[in-house]
């Protein structure tokens, strides 16, 4: 970990606000859910949705998640640390895209390796 208090508590922040963000556009599509909302607010994505929520819901749920990863990688001081390499992620990038979890050459690498993938379905090796 390389990022100052400072820094740690912009990317907290902004983890936070885009939580609140996600838990705001549920409460918007699900307005039942208003009355259940106390202090803790994990528990309303587990809870059961309409179907026209649900294409929504999915994509939220996956942004949730990521959220939720990168929040655990801050509170264990690793939120800078590329998961494949191990080099340190600039704090621009972080701050730009907070759940990224990889450098900026790792993430090329992966895509490319994703773009492969979709070329070459069946490869002849
Ligand atoms: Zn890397």
């Amino acid at each position: 970990m390389s990022l100052n208090h400072e820094q740690q508590l912009i990317l907290k922040s902004k983890l936070d606000n885009s939580k609140q963000a996600i838990q705001a556009e549920l409460r918007l599509h699900n307005p039942s859910h208003e009355q259940q909302q106390g202090g803790e607010g994990d528990g309303v994505i587990t809870d059961v949705l309409n179907h026209d929520a649900m294409a929504q819901f999915l994509h939220q749920h996956a942004e949730w998640r990521a959220l939720q990863k990168a929040q655990a990688r801050l509170s264990e001081n690793i939120i800078d640390v590329c998961c494949t390499c191990g080099a340190l992620i600039p704090f621009a990038r972080l701050e730009a895209e907070p759940t990224v979890e990889r450098c900026i050459q790792c993430q090329a690498a992966l895509e490319a390796d994703d773009q492969r993938l979709h070329l070459h379905l069946h490869p002849s090796m």
